[in-house]
């Protein structure tokens, strides 16, 4: 790892923590409020250092497997990285996200919540729980249906899983803002004060209408192959 990675990817970093600024600023909110996730699927750790050199600590994986694969030995060197798991989980590797992540940002149906259950119990780890919603009702999409939502919140608490929020992944090349609102409104309605919403192309948005945690990837990795 060179001098010019690490500069190369500080810069970055600072681009996108001075715009989750800016619009916490814009909207009445403290920077601090909002956690960064590094999204950083499909790269490896020649890309992965310079970020943890930079200083980022909260990195976000869409597959359990590649999580492992990548994350044990970077951690063994920064013991306070937090990993967020943001891709879609088979129930079947409940156990193994609940043994690796620091929080789940898809918990989406009955059956996983059962297996996270199941898991937490038997691991006694409990890594903070996000409800994807399926805010533009995709057919091909994760999350679950709004309909559906007020049932699995409650199988969610009844579970007792840590449920800290909602989020979602908004229909792709439309105007996000009317899906961020919607999904704040439902939290709202919900009791819940944590938003999972954000993208590279949309972060800034989702910071004005209320994120906590943007999920950030090519804006500070570059795109992806
Ligand atoms: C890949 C991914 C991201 C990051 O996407 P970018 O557009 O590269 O910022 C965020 N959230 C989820 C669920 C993802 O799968």
């Amino acid at each position: 790892m060179d001098e010019q990675e690490i500069t190369a990817a500080a810069t970055r970093r600072e681009a996108v923590l001075g715009t989750i600024a800016k619009a916490a600023r814009i909207a009445g909110r403290k920077p601090a409020e909002i956690a960064l996730i590094a999204v950083s699927k499909t790269h490896g750790e020649d890309a992965i250092r310079p970020m943890l050199a930079a200083g980022q600590r909260v990195f976000g994986e869409n597959r359990v497997q590649e999580a492992e694969a990548k994350w044990p030995a970077l951690r063994a060197e920064y013991p306070d990285v937090a990993l967020h798991l943001v891709g879609q989980l088979q129930s079947n590797k409940a156990e193994d996200a609940v043994q690796l992540f620091d929080a789940i940002h898809s918990v989406d149906r009955p059956s996983l919540v059962a297996a996270l259950a199941k898991a937490m119990e038997k691991t006694g780890r409990r890594p903070d729980c996000f409800v994807q919603v399926n805010i533009g009702d995709e057919e091909q999409k994760g999350g679950c249906a709004i309909a559906d939502l007020p049932a699995l919140l409650t199988e969610v608490r009844a579970a007792g899983l840590p449920l800290k929020g909602l989020m979602c992944v908004p229909p792709a090349d439309v105007e996000a803002a009317p899906y961020f609102a919607l999904l704040a409104k439902i939290a709202r309605d919900n009791g819940l004060d944590q938003l999972s919403m954000g993208m590279s192309g949309d972060y800034e948005t989702a910071v004005t209408i209320g994120a906590t945690h943007v999920r950030v990837g090519s804006a500070l990795f570059g795109a992806r192959a």
